[in-house]
């Protein structure tokens, strides 16, 4: 089974931004207010989330390494029916496979339980103290993969990968405060106090915090909720497009497609707007379950979908201009 983990390690564990995306996913999935992301290294030496979840009682603790073990789904079912953020059990088991890995959780009326673990081998079970919440510290990620090591880039390209599923994963959850700290330096922190416009401005500056524009249209089958930023301020090169679909960021390349058409002939060819956008479903339209890394989706009805966004765009622009 070790084996099997570091196998299932390579798919779900592309580098330290999965290993950040997949944990505080969980910290989302646990209830929790606020979410701390310590890093040494841009995540390479060391990943540190804190959060004040739900907790786990000692035997889920142990329980939550095994692959395919989730409390999140009951049968096949609910397969199509996910609300959560994970729900395929395979993470907590991949990063603990490929790092020296702490867990420390409880439910917070009693002691939890603390957990260490060495390339997925349980090497240390203790208690912990009582506050609710879970903390998992990551170490040497891919020590024991020097393969995959090889691979990873600077610490300047890592922590980009990193702040980019921050930022994204800010932006979905402005109810959440998110604090981020990288080798003892403060690089992020939101207030938590749902406002995605407070969001927008620590991301991207104020200056495109105050040139968005809220959208807001809906379909018997879709809501979507979002800000576009006007078109004079685009940024150059990347994407700079977050989608969030039932509250999960997701990458979606003809989705992207027709938020830039929704732009039409306003934006320099090339250059991507700033635009963040909400879309709520039944579950039941969107497949979540097409990539490991969950971030790839499929949806029913994707037609309806992309013209919906694309004239809802392309109207507020009309709009402005008017
Ligand atoms: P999944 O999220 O797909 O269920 P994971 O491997 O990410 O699988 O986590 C396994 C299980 O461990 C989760 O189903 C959850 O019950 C528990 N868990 C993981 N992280 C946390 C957390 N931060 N707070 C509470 N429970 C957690
Ligand atoms: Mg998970």
């Amino acid at each position: 089974d070790h084996l099997a983990n570091k196998i299932a390690a390579g798919e779900v564990v592309e580098r330290p931004a999965s290993v950040v995306k997949e944990l505080v996913e969980n910290s989302i999935d646990a209830n929790s207010t606020w979410v701390e992301i310590e890093l040494q290294e841009a995540g390479l030496q060391r990943i540190r989330i804190t959060d004040n979840g739900d907790g786990m009682d000692p035997d889920d603790a142990i329980r939550s390494f095994h692959r395919h073990a989730t409390s999140k789904i009951q049968d096949e079912n609910d397969l199509f029916h996910v609300r959560t953020l994970g729900f395929r059990g395979e993470a907590l088991a991949s990063i603990a496979a490929v790092s020296r890995l702490t867990l420390q959780t409880s439910l917070g009326t009693v002691a939890g339980a603390k957990i260490e673990l060495e390339g997925g081998k349980i090497t240390k079970e203790d208690k912990s103290d009582a506050r609710k919440g879970t903390d998992i510290t990551v170490d040497e990620l891919f020590f024991n993969t020097p393969a995959r090591l090889k691979y990873m880039k600077t610490i300047h390209t890592e922590l980009g990968h990193i702040t980019d599923v921050l930022n994204r994963m800010a932006l979905a959850n402005p109810e959440m405060k998110f604090i981020c700290r990288h080798n003892d330096k403060e690089l992020f922190r939101t207030n938590g106090r749902g406002d995605v416009l407070q969001v927008i401005a620590k991301i991207y500056g104020m200056n495109v915090a105050r040139n968005m524009i809220p959208i807001e249209a809906a379909t018997k089958d879709f809501k979507i909720k979002g800000y576009v930023a006007k078109p004079e301020v685009y940024r150059a090169s990347r994407s700079y497009i977050s989608t969030i679909i039932n509250g999960r960021y997701i990458r979606n390349i003809p989705l992207n497609k027709a938020i830039q058409q929704g732009y039409h002939t306003l934006l320099p060819i090339g250059k991507s707007p700033i635009v963040i956008l909400k879309v709520e479903m039944d579950p039941i339209l969107v497949d979540v379950n097409v990539h490991p890394a969950k971030l790839e989706v499929r949806f029913s009805k994707e037609k309806e979908l992309y013209e919906l966004i694309e004239s809802t765009i392309r109207e507020t622009f009309r709009k402005q201009t008017l």
